[in-house]
């Protein structure tokens, strides 16, 4: 295989093009479902260096990344592989689901980190400053981002693992019961003694997960009579 041919030169002049900013590689959304099946394949035991160099190559080919993006992929990758997320099981929809999703942001999180790295060394580089004090600043930031994500991880599957053990107590049909205080959002409250589907869940999602960033709902046993939330429903039901 030979190298990708550099792109058109303007077509007349001398005139260097603009310095635009060029991909890099890391805006293709199949990047991230990658570095979702390298993170899930990864083992406690592996060689993590030596893994992240196999993946690095891998991609490298086939999204064409950028040097600079490779540089900062590794880097981003190194940290987040030494702290991988609490280890929770799946034991029902509501952890299967989650378990997709957390895949799925730390994944993009990934890239939407390492993009970040990128910009604060170009930045650096532009002022005529220490482009690796940069970096390292980025990633020290990078650090306390990530271990805000692990925490949300960790939160939706907690909330997860109750839905579960509701749902094997009860069945999937269950009732959202919103907590009545000062801070309890709208939405929250609205969903309050409605029911849903976890294995079809609504539009607002699962409560204690889906509708916000902490939100303190609970899943328990079905309202009698209780109205379905929107969009949820017995599975396969939906396209009737
Ligand atoms: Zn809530």
């Amino acid at each position: 295989m030979t190298t990708p041919a550099p792109p058109q030169a303007p077509p007349q002049g001398q005139q260097q093009p603009p310095p635009q900013q060029q991909g890099d590689g890391l805006d293709d959304t199949a990047l991230a479902v990658a570095i979702a099946a390298f993170l899930a394949g990864l083992t406690v035991t592996a060689s993590y260096a030596a893994s992240i160099a196999v993946l690095l190559a891998a991609l490298r080919a086939r999204f064409r990344l950028s040097r600079a993006a490779v540089k900062a992929l590794g880097a981003v990758l190194s940290d987040v592989t030494q702290a991988p997320p609490p280890v929770t099981g799946v034991i029902g929809t509501a952890s299967e689901q989650v378990s997709r999703m957390n895949a799925a942001r730390r994944a993009q999180y990934v890239t939407a980190a390492s993009k970040r790295v990128l910009a604060a060394e170009r930045e650096a580089r532009a002022k005529g400053e220490s482009a690796e004090a940069a970096r390292d600043e980025a990633l020290a930031r990078e650090r306390k981002f990530y271990a805000m994500h692990l925490q949300a991880m960790w939160n939706r599957s907690a909330a997860a693992g109750r839905i579960d053990m509701e749902a094997a107590t009860h069945g999937p049909l269950l009732g959202w019961y919103s907590r009545h205080d000062t801070s309890v959002t709208p939405e929250c409250a609205g969903a309050d003694r409605h029911n849903f589907y976890v294995d079809n869940p609504p539009y607002i999602g699962l409560p204690g997960i889906g509708p916000h960033f902490g939100c303190r709902c609970e899943p328990g046993p079905p309202w009698p009579g209780g109205k379905l939330l929107a969009g949820s429903g017995p599975r396969y039901a939906r396209a009737a």
